[in-house]
């Protein structure tokens, strides 16, 4: 199982760096988790949208969807020139509902609710759902393949007891949006030192920050986490590929 970083901002994009979008490929499938603005653009520098087997939204922010109008409107455009169109499987929230409605009518995809009870069997792998604790309905998720656990924690506050879903990760992406002088402000993000207790309480052998806010200095970041000690973190980098193992 491969996993390839196609954008890792938060909020909002910074310079050449798109915001989430994730892809997941094993046994020639290839999932989409989440399509954050400028996803698009990276995911076509290795992959057609044509060969995506599967999208998966976690939840409906802008900064994790706002692309994803953008490749329907694509899907919409190859359609009317008489392209064939296999309707893309999409996975996603019900709330809000407006936005949900308004996906669930495109033609061009295939769209089904998940939630805490959701499990997918894609080529061998399970993905299941799990809800964070963010201020709109958000879910991590797990993904198991021959043996190896990968796992989104998408966007979250730090609350231990909704992250049971980590366990023996193999590789774990985990939304580090914030910093130890956030906390007060923005309850709605990790800091490194909240993913730090995470890797311990729930023994992921190795850890990648993403979701980093442009106006925070990667530095500062790195300096929180490796205030925590040695631990195997990681910063998220554009393009780059985690072979799962
Ligand atoms: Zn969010």
């Amino acid at each position: 199982m491969n996993i390839r970083i196609l954008g890792y901002s938060g909020g909002y994009p910074g310079a050449g760096v798109p915001t989430s979008g994730y892809l997941i490929s094993f046994e020639r499938k290839n999932i989409l988790v989440d399509c954050g603005s400028g996803v698009l653009a990276e995911l076509q520098k290795t992959t057609p949208i044509e060969c995506l087997d599967a999208i998966i939204l976690s939840h409906m922010h802008q900064d994790h969807i706002s692309d994803f109008s953008v490749l329907r409107y694509a899907l919409d455009m190859k359609s009317k020139r008489g392209d064939p169109i296999n309707p893309i499987p999409i996975f996603a929230p019900q709330s809000p509902r407006g936005i949900f409605d308004e996906i669930a009518g495109d033609t061009n995809i295939s769209v089904s609710v998940i939630d805490s009870s959701s499990c997918l069997h894609i080529a061998g792998a399970t993905i299941t759902f799990h809800p964070t604790s963010h201020s709109v309905e958000c879910y991590g998720i797990r993904v198991e393949h021959s043996g190896s656990v990968f796992s989104y924690s998408s966007d979250s506050s730090y609350d231990p007891s909704l992250f049971g879903f980590l366990s023996d990760s193999n590789l774990s992406i985990l939304d580090c949006g914030g910093l130890s002088a956030d906390v007060e402000k923005d309850k709605k993000h990790m800091t490194p030192a909240d993913c730090f207790s995470l890797h311990n309480e729930f023994g992921i052998k190795r850890v990648v920050l993403s979701h980093l806010i442009p106006y925070h200095s990667v530095s500062e970041t790195i300096s929180e986490a490796e205030a925590c000690g040695p631990w195997p973190f990681e910063i998220a980098e554009m393009g780059k590929v985690y072979i799962v193992l």
